[in-house]
């Protein structure tokens, strides 16, 4: 069993709160302990180590940069004007990745197939705990830092393999908040993102825009880090027919395990059982007829943490205790390494050129 968590902000993090992903979660609390970082940001519950334990073989990280907001605040370090300097604040978010890779035997960046079947072998039968290694897909969330269609060439050759065009709206589509249809820009960018066989990662696209870019696109399509609107209604989420659409495309959603995304009544605070992602993940396999269009996009440091996840969630390294109560719900054993990474692979095997 393998575990594949679709979405982590792992270089946004190291950059605005000094996590440094080689640490443990214990060890990032620990130092944070008396700082005002975890009433900011959340306890922490990403970590390399963690991850490794608990079987996170790979891990779509994220280049996340934000519009500069009305009401600045003194984290919003990676906050930007205009394109130019979007770019340049992803770009940093890169280096980073790239310094993780060279410098931690622990961490590989993702851009072959080679490069993913060498990560998978370190987890083959036979091989040991001290053998795992875990991989990082680069996938850019907010496509503003892309300073123009043409230019996705440059991302493309450093990692980048998977696009969300939206956090809130960009200059690509309508986004969370922010309605509206793809830009002519926008169907550029898809354009040129098909010609290079990357993911289009539908997660924040206002419903417009998301309508029209699974019709549109080319290749191969995911949302990152998205619920059923069933247990939460907001445009941030997906309706069952957002969901049967993506199905029909054979995209696979990543379930956010963030409370506030699985409930409409969830308060800070209240605890939330772990039933609550079965729900989420049950609801999708109903709606699509199938296990394969459902997998785990945790989100765990997007601007939350462990006072704001479900029970029997800690780190990251217990993402495996929801195949465990899959398990318990009934759920078959292919189904459950499905969900939990298989999916998720399968859609990554897709895509990564051969060298
Ligand atoms: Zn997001």
């Amino acid at each position: 069993m393998l575990v594949v968590d679709a979405h982590e902000d792992i270089a946004y993090n190291a950059i605005c709160f000094g996590r440094d992903y080689r640490r443990s979660v214990l060890a990032t609390r620990r130092l944070e302990n008396g700082t005002d970082i975890p009433a900011h940001n959340g306890i922490a519950t990403v970590g390399s180590p963690d991850a490794l334990l608990g079987r996170v073989a790979v891990t779509f990280a994220t280049l996340f940069v934000a519009p500069k907001s009305k009401n600045p605040s003194p984290w919003d370090i990676l906050s930007y004007n205009d394109e130019k300097q979007a770019y340049k604040l992803a770009a940093q978010q890169m280096d980073y990745y790239e310094r993780l890779n060279d410098e931690s035997e622990k961490i590989n960046l993702i851009k072959t197939l080679p490069d993913l079947e060498a990560v998978l072998a370190t987890w083959a039968d036979g091989k040991e705990i001290g053998d795992h290694q875990q991989g990082l897909v680069i996938l850019m969330e907010n496509a503003d830092p892309i300073i123009e269609p043409k230019q996705f060439e440059e991302w493309y050759e450093r990692g980048v393999r998977i696009v969300g065009p939206a956090w809130q709206g960009t200059r690509y589509c309508g986004g969370t908040g922010q309605p509206g249809p793809l830009t002519n820009l926008g169907r550029d960018l898809l354009n040129i993102m098909a010609d290079f066989n990357a993911i289009l990662d539908l997660s924040h696209m206002a419903e417009e825009s998301y309508l029209e870019a699974v019709d549109r696109y080319e290749g191969v399509i995911i949302a990152s880090h998205s619920n059923p609107r069933r247990f939460r209604n907001s445009d941030r989420h997906l309706s069952d027919d957002m969901i049967r659409r993506l199905a029909e495309r054979d995209g696979v959603m990543g379930i956010v395990l963030y409370n506030a995304f699985l409930s409409n009544t969830w308060k800070k605070g209240e605890k939330l059982p772990l039933a609550t992602v079965i729900a989420a993940i049950d609801h999708v396999c109903q709606v699509t007829g199938s296990a394969a269009h459902v997998g785990l996009g945790s989100d765990f440091d997007g601007g939350f943490g462990l006072e704001s996840v479900p029970d029997e969630l800690d780190t990251v390294g217990d993402l495996w205790t929801i195949g465990k109560a899959l398990r318990e719900h009934g759920y078959h054993e292919a189904d459950i390494q499905a969900i939990l990474g298989g999916n998720m692979i399968r859609k990554i095997r897709q895509i990564l050129p051969e060298s």
